[in-house]
């Protein structure tokens, strides 16, 4: 799935809004062909309806079909669904992402309420709440984070709740507001290596991103922590090695590594296309490194197979 323009929220002039007004000027890059490894059958099943429709009913935004994730066929027919807060339209502009950018709208503060009863109502055992980038409010939406962490656990006591933040840059008390609010798994991801993010991830600063993870264990050294790099950007084996060594360095138990998918021909350019055989490299040298828990495959994203993979991480601790 493709978004170039959103439709839905076009002015009554019929003029339709690009989603990333910030990249139209940018050349386009061509969009390569798939291998074969990457394909993924539509989503048709009724399962998936059931899914779309609680979605739909409760007015609620995921990160599943903002950012064109290719799993929403399996994971929807699982009825996992990734819920992304704070609205659908992100501050920063990060170039291989497909979630809206601009300037978003006041923060739902119905959300979290909303948030809990779709847990409810979907039987989730564990649930990942993601966000846009709210560099304009004074928390980065930290408090709001705490308010849905709090709304699910009041509700659902029994679910894990798994959190994948925005790096609340500048942001001063609001990681830590939401390391006390006790999630189980604080994940945070470092998206590439520190060469490539002036290119991919401007806004960001990978120094202080990795030290928010470490901050996490540091704080509250239960949690469990977890954090992504997307591949084929041009990034080599030994910078993804490095990383690794840096991830550990600041304890992250978990690391999820998946292909980089260029969402319109504004967007970064693919490099390459990792094959399958050196994602399992990549695995097999994380472990070797320490990580409690790999997820390495093209298809890994961050919130794939989020609730197995816990089950996963939790006996590793256990067994240690
Ligand atoms: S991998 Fe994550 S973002 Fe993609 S469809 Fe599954 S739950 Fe949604």
């Amino acid at each position: 799935m493709t978004v170039l323009f959103d439709k839905a929220n076009a002015p009554a002039s019929g003029m339709q809004k690009p989603r990333h007004p910030e990249k139209q000027n940018r050349p386009d890059n061509a969009i390569l062909r798939k291998p074969s490894w990457i394909r993924v059958k539509a989503p048709t099943s009724s399962a998936f309806s059931a899914t779309r429709d609680i979605v739909k009913k409760k007015g609620l935004v995921t990160v599943c079909e903002e950012a064109a994730c290719p799993n929403i066929g399996e994971c929807w027919e699982k009825s996992h669904a990734t819920f992304m807060i704070l609205g659908d339209t992100c501050t920063r502009a990060c170039a291989f992402c497909n979630v809206k950018t601009g300037m978003p709208g006041a923060v739902d503060l119905g959300e979290p309420a909303k948030i809990a009863e779709a847990v409810i109502e979907m039987g989730l055992q564990h649930v990942v709440i993601t966000s846009v980038d709210r560099d304009d409010l004074s928390d980065g939406g930290a408090n709001h984070f705490v308010n849905v962490i709090n709304a699910i656990r009041e509700t659902s006591p029994k679910t894990t709740i798994e959190i994948l933040t925005p790096d609340f840059l500048r942001k001063d008390g609001a990681v830590e507001a939401v390391i006390d609010a006790k999630p189980d798994v604080f994940n945070h991801n470092l998206e590439t290596v520190p060469r490539l993010y002036l290119k991919i991830r401007p806004g960001a600063r990978y120094f202080h991103s990795l030290r928010l993870l470490e901050r996490v264990k540091d704080r509250d050294p239960q949690q469990f922590t977890k954090s992504g790099l997307m591949v084929g950007l041009g990034e080599t084996k030994e910078e993804v090695m490095q990383v690794m060594d840096d991830m550990r360095s600041a304890g992250i138990d978990f690391l999820t590594i998946g292909q980089y998918l260029q969402p319109t021909r504004k967007h970064a350019a693919i490099d390459r296309f990792v094959t399958p055989d050196e994602f399992k490299a990549y695995e097999t040298i994380a472990r070797a490194k320490g990580f409690l828990m790999v997820s390495a495959t093209p298809l890994t994203r961050s919130s794939y197979h989020a609730d197995s993979d816990f089950a996963q991480l939790r006996a590793a601790r256990a067994a240690l």
